[in-house]
């Protein structure tokens, strides 16, 4: 705030003009209210009659403006006499003050009828999530240590496997649980699909700060809880309860925050929640399944607050992820799976973690219930009703994708007629993997390559084979490949 433009004389009996009115206000509205609405409301001017009032957001403008219009008129009247009016000020994203609306005229009569809030009760506990999770919203006097934190204590960081699909996001949050709310990463949005670690990683962060922080109030909610309980708070005229008890809140972990976009008043309470979090140094964790710039109708001025800490994204597991997860969650179970078959269930279930997961518990249902070993062979059959895309074709456009995998080469380089070794050795070997492997001519191979006669393959496929004779480290690689390949096609 610019103080420069108000002497300070002025400004102090700002304060002092506020002060009176909040010793007013305080004995109008149960202290819920008081510490929500009127706490966080700062003077900055009097003149001529004219209260400023600094709020820290339009949402928080409008809030005041539709529930507490009346009381404020008539403190104001009491306090600086029948011409008294407020005007507001609201600090704007950017931090700096902005005059949005200019000025507010208080209702002129002092004939209203009494402040709504002035019989206002504190509420017991009413409300009860569907998953019977009781959050004690309500409770006169809660302190910030009595807050359950509603985290699984099975998600740590030590179960999440590092890979190249997570490893910033991961990363970050290891660094948050160190020092929450004083790192660059605030807020921290995670996103990515369905089934990819998000909620897992941001239990951890959760768990991690408890274990390193054990005075810190840590919250981790669903966004569809969060818009429930918003739901169900205002329909009994709780929002304040609602409001206040996220603001006590030092880690909040909202999953899925998605789900907000057709949930308009929920982004404008939320807003006002993240402003007194984050003005107050505390942490905000979300999760989203689709990337904050293409939230299309969450509000720009959430998603700008987004852009504030860090977005970092968690890619679809990769191969060698897919397997570490697979061996860690054998090893908690005690189970075990040749490593073959751990090879093939990773290669095959590539769409999230969960059907990962999914996958061996079929293959042990399958297993136990048969009486059989688990090999290969019944990975296969049991793979070929859980993989939805049944038998496998191979195409030499995968052994392609399958040979730049390998070595890290980029598709359309496969494709270019360059002479760099490490492109013409991939080249050779997709040849001779697609000649051993699919039914096409070579003629159709060369094609394939951006038009190689079929003599290039011919003489590609006997090059490998040479190879293979003669250098062993070339020979365990192309094996390596040659597996993947197999395993590709059930
Ligand atoms: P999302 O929230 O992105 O839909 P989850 O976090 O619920 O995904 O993950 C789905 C399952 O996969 C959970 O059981 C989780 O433990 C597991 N999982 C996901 N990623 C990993 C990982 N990197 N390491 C270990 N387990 C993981
Ligand atoms: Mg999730």
């Amino acid at each position: 705030m610019d103080k420069s433009q108000f002497n300070i004389n002025t400004l102090s009996e700002a304060e002092l003009g506020w002060e009176k009115c909040l010793g007013i206000i305080k004995d109008n509205v149960n202290w819920r209210t008081y510490q929500t609405w009127f706490e966080p409301v700062r003077a900055v001017a009097l003149t001529e009659n004219i209260l400023t009032l600094q709020v820290p957001s339009q949402f928080f403008y409008e809030w005041l403006e539709e529930h507490y219009v009346e009381l404020l008129g008539k403190t104001i009247k009491r306090v600086l006499g029948k011409e008294g009016r407020l005007e507001y000020r609201i600090i704007m994203e950017s931090g700096s003050p902005h005059r949005s609306p200019a000025s507010v005229n208080m209702p002129g009569s002092t004939h209203n009828k009494p402040a709504k809030e002035t019989n206002f009760v504190d509420m017991p506990l009413k409300w009860d999530d569907p998953h019977n999770i009781k959050t004690p919203y309500a409770i006169p006097g809660l302190k910030r240590m009595q807050i359950d934190p509603q985290l699984n204590a099975n998600y740590t960081f030590e179960n999440y496997v590092e890979g190249d699909c997570n490893r910033v996001a991961r990363s970050a949050g290891m660094h948050i649980a160190k020092k929450p709310g004083t790192t660059s990463f605030n807020p921290l949005v995670v996103y990515g699909g369905v089934g990819w670690g998000k909620t897992h990683l941001v239990q951890a962060i959760g768990n991690e700060t408890r274990r390193l922080h054990p005075n810190k109030s840590v919250l981790y909610v669903s966004a569809e809880k969060f818009i429930n309980q918003f739901i169900d708070h205002s329909k009994n005229n709780e929002i304040n309860d609602f409001i206040h008890f996220y603001q006590l809140i030092d880690v909040l972990i909202l999953d899925d925050i998605h789900l907000f976009i057709p949930a308009n008043k929920t982004q404008d309470v939320f807003f006002a929640i993240f402003n007194h979090l984050h003005q107050g140094g505390k942490q905000i964790i979300l999760t989203s399944d689709t990337p904050p710039k293409d939230l299309d109708g969450m509000q720009e001025r959430l998603l700008s607050r987004f852009r504030w800490g860090l977005n970092a994204d968690i890619q679809a597991p990769d191969f060698e992820t897919r397997q570490l997860i697979l061996q860690m969650k054998m090893r908690q179970e005690g189970l075990e799976i040749p490593d073959d078959v751990v090879k093939y269930i990773a290669y095959n279930v590539q769409s999230n973690v969960r059907e990962l997961e999914g996958a061996v518990i079929a293959l042990f249902a399958q297993a136990t219930l048969n009486r059989k070993e688990i090999d290969l062979e019944l990975a296969k059959r049991v793979m070929r009703n859980f993989v939805k895309t049944a038998i496998r074709e191979i195409t030499i456009e995968n052994i392609q994708k399958m040979v730049c995998d390998y070595y890290h080469i980029a598709y359309d380089k496969l494709l270019a007629k360059t002479r760099k070794r490490e492109v013409v050795q991939a080249r050779q070997i997709t040849m001779y993997l697609a000649k051993k492997f699919t039914k096409s001519s070579l003629k159709n191979i060369g094609e394939h390559f951006g038009g190689f006669d079929h003599t290039t393959v011919i003489h590609s496929c006997q090059t490998v084979e040479n190879l293979m004779d003669t250098d062993v480290e070339y020979k365990e690689h192309l094996l390596e490949i040659q597996q993947k390949v197999q395993l590709a096609s059930i």
